[in-house]
């Protein structure tokens, strides 16, 4: 009998509130909600709702970060003037990032300008915020299409026994069928411990060049960014050669419109 039980985590919605994205580079509205955990056992709760924190994410990047509730005047429902939201929710936003916001000014000018200490600084926060998503990927088994097709192709193999034993001249089959099985086991093992590197890849590449882009980061730079994120054991950055995120970066950018999520009009 199996047996279900375990820690859940459950997201409560708070409202909606301006503050800094660090993937976008400026001001963003941000989705925030609390953040709770519960024992269970087949999924039924067995013990109080115990208080994690809270989370925001920009509703433009999709980014999660740690949300700071004290500071901020939550909104019910998504608001439709982005031009004052600031004040609204978040209204020391400016005075609180105001070292941020000058930094990002120089971003958008000048970014080669900066001095390289700051530079290596700003290169490396994208590959450390999207860490703990990885680190996430790593602790649970995750499936995608390449699992699946995997788990298929593996039970083929195994199913092609007695057509390779033929083809093999051999009357026991119980040989063959031991390799199919070990081959077959090989290829789902392989397939599923590099999901998280596709996970990478496919959902976390895009945000980190979008925060990377207005650096324009030389290969040295990103080299010796990543090389020290592995000397420290921050697995983003084993996933994401340097050379990879150039070639990302070398592609053309498909920015969106940012909408209502654009609070950078409102400054003043
Ligand atoms: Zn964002």
């Amino acid at each position: 009998m199996l047996f279900i039980w375990g820690r859940r985590v459950v997201r409560r919605k708070f409202g909606y509130v301006a503050d800094f994205c660090p993937i976008c580079r400026q001001a963003r509205i941000f989705m925030l909600r609390d953040v709770r955990v519960y024992r269970h056992v087949y999924y039924i709760p067995v013990s109080a709702f115990e208080k994690l924190g809270y989370e925001r994410t920009c509703m433009t990047c999709k980014q999660r970060l740690s949300g700071a509730p004290a500071e901020y005047t939550a909104v019910r429902r998504m608001p439709a003037h982005a031009a004052s939201f600031i004040q609204t929710s978040f209204p020391r936003l400016r005075d609180i990032y105001a070292e941020r916001l000058r930094i990002e000014d120089e971003v958008r000018r000048s970014p080669l300008s900066l001095a390289n200490e700051m530079r290596l600084r700003l290169i490396r926060e994208p590959f450390v915020l999207q860490s703990p998503f990885v680190d996430a990927r790593r602790r649970r088994t995750s499936l995608d299409v390449y699992c699946l097709l995997a788990l298929i192709a593996g039970a083929g193999l195994v199913t092609l026994t007695p057509i390779v034993s033929g083809m093999l001249h051999m009357y026991e089959e119980g040989p063959v069928f031991g390799v199919m099985a070990l081959l077959a086991l090989a290829l789902i093992a392989w397939v599923f411990s590099t999901e998280p590197r596709r996970f990478t890849r496919r959902k976390l590449l895009p945000r980190i060049v979008q925060a990377l882009r207005p650096l324009k980061p030389s290969e040295s730079e990103l080299t010796a960014v990543v090389k020290s994120m592995i000397s420290e054991g921050i697995h983003v950055a084993t996933y994401l050669r340097s050379s990879l995120v150039l070639k990302a970066l070398a592609k053309p950018s498909h920015s969106r419109a940012w909408g209502s999520a654009d609070l950078s009009r409102g400054r003043g």
